[in-house]
């Protein structure tokens, strides 16, 4: 990588959420942070690197007006968050004392930061690669505690170094034919169709594993969402209410009373799966009733999963026969609902799809249905260290799979080895897209556009 250039402008912005709290921050970084900082408060002692400093906030009007006290830290550089000089002023979290210290620090030349402006010099300046970025984000986005531990992984480097290896044979592959074309007349040895074969073959299984971790990253990073559906009464909402595990929908005896969706995110084993209660499917003639049946299609159609309750005390009707016919192929499960009122033997089979009795009403298969949705949404894949997590991360290992195949066929049909360079090199740079090393600055700006302002 080339040497970053010094950051010209310095950046200011609040770096703590909107609103009242105990404490708030506003960051500087860039070549003036230090001498934005010392003009923005009336430091006790002098800025030290690495050591906070109390300060005083004072009044614009009456400069003798103390309105404040703040903790001044200085991060020299490059030992900071985004290798530049960098200050934080913690004072009170008063919206009214930081954007006054943001006001005076734009007055005195410092620029707003953009979203993510602060993480992106911390990777401008390679301290931190594309993938720690985007941890950043995560983790400041997770909602369950499996998500942060994900982000943290990957902060720490994990998909970076479960990639350093599949690159560095790559690499020396390329070093190999390069040698070999450059030196021709030196009598440096033509590697063999074979070898190059062997070197392409190693690479591809690590590289299709980390494609097949996206299975399970994704769900990780994004959640996903189980449409429940059945019949009026078939007791959706309680199974709802179960899996929630507090009084969320209403639950009524009058078939038809769930007329709208009503969601609600749980953490299953730290995955954050919204369930969606729809209103029953059934041909219904009152309005209201109609526009229910048809969100709870639409449900059905967006999820990912869908939970197909059954009332195991009715027969199926022709309403449900659809539904299991829609259903198949994707996704699903049955629950046969109501099983503390219907004889085990009674219940119908040969619907196609996996089902387990269930019980809102005594919690009989309840654990047993959290452990089949589970299992249904990870498709079985383990947790591993240095998943891919975003359809980016997917597209770059795909792309560098796709131009290996293309390599090792071009090997095969000995195409002169030039044009087996051209693949390889295709090959490399869609893996060093992945740690952000050949990503357009377009795309760069689209992620770092996704962050919060102040990170
Ligand atoms: P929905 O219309 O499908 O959402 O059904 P509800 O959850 O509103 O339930 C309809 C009725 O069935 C309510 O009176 C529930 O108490 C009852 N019910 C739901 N699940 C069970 C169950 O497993 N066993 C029994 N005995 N009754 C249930």
């Amino acid at each position: 990588m080339s040497t970053p250039e010094p950051t010209a402008d310095t950046i200011a912005a609040i770096s703590t959420p909107p609103g009242r709290g105990g404490i708030g921050i506003v960051r500087l970084s860039g070549p003036d942070a230090c001498s934005i900082a010392v003009q923005l408060v009336r430091l006790r002692y002098p800025l030290e690197p690495a050591h906070a400093r109390l300060a005083d906030v004072l009044d614009d009007s009456d400069c003798a007006q103390r309105i404040d006290e703040a903790l001044v830290t200085y991060f020299a550089a490059p030992h900071s968050y985004t290798s530049d000089d960098l200050v934080e002023i913690a004072a009170h979290g008063s919206p009214i004392v930081l954007e006054l210290l943001l006001s005076r620090a734009l007055a005195l030349g410092a620029r707003l930061a953009d979203p993510g402006e602060f993480t992106q010099r911390a990777f401008l300046s390679g301290r931190l690669d594309l993938t720690q970025a985007e941890a950043v984000r995560d983790l400041i986005d997770a909602q369950t505690l499996t998500q942060a531990r994900q982000a943290a992984s990957q902060l720490g480097g994990a998909l970076s170094r479960r990639v350093a290896p599949a690159k560095q044979a790559l690499v020396d592959l390329i070093a190999l034919l390069e040698a070999g074309i450059d030196f021709a007349e030196d009598d440096v040895e033509i590697t063999p169709q074979a070898e190059i074969a062997r070197r392409i073959d190693a690479l591809t299984p690590p590289l299709a594993a980390l494609a097949a971790s996206f299975a399970r990253g994704r769900i990780v990073h994004d959640g996903l969402t189980l449409a429940i559906v059945g019949r009026p009464n078939a007791g959706k909402s309680s199974l709802f209410n179960c899996l929630v595990e507090r009084e969320r929908a209403i639950v009524s005896a009058t078939p038809g009373t769930t007329r709208d969706t009503v969601s609600e995110r749980i953490a299953l084993d730290g995955i954050p799966l919204e369930l969606v209660d729809t209103a029953g499917l059934r041909e219904a003639a009152g309005e209201v009733e109609q526009l229910g049946i048809q969100r709870s299609r639409e449900a059905l159609a967006d999820a990912h999963l869908v939970l197909i309750v059954l009332d195991a005390t009715q027969p199926l009707n022709d309403e449900e026969r659809r539904l299991l016919a829609a259903a198949s192929g994707r996704p699903a499960l049955v629950a046969f609902n109501k099983c503390d009122l219907a004889a085990a033997s009674s219940l119908p089979d040969a619907i196609g799809l996996p089902a387990l009795p269930t019980s809102a009403l005594t919690g009989q298969g309840i654990a047993a249905l959290r452990e089949r949705i589970l299992a249904l949404a990870t498709g079985g894949a383990a947790s591993e260290p240095g998943l891919l997590t975003t359809l980016r991360h997917q597209q770059a290992i795909q792309s560098t799979l796709a131009a290996l195949a293309d390599a090792a066929q071009a090997n095969n049909s000995s195409i002169p080895h030039e044009m087996i360079l051209l693949d390889l090199y295709r090959a490399l740079w869609a893996l060093d897209s992945l740690t952000g090393q050949t990503t357009p600055d377009d795309i760069l700006n689209l992620i770092f556009s996704t962050f919060c302002i102040g990170k």
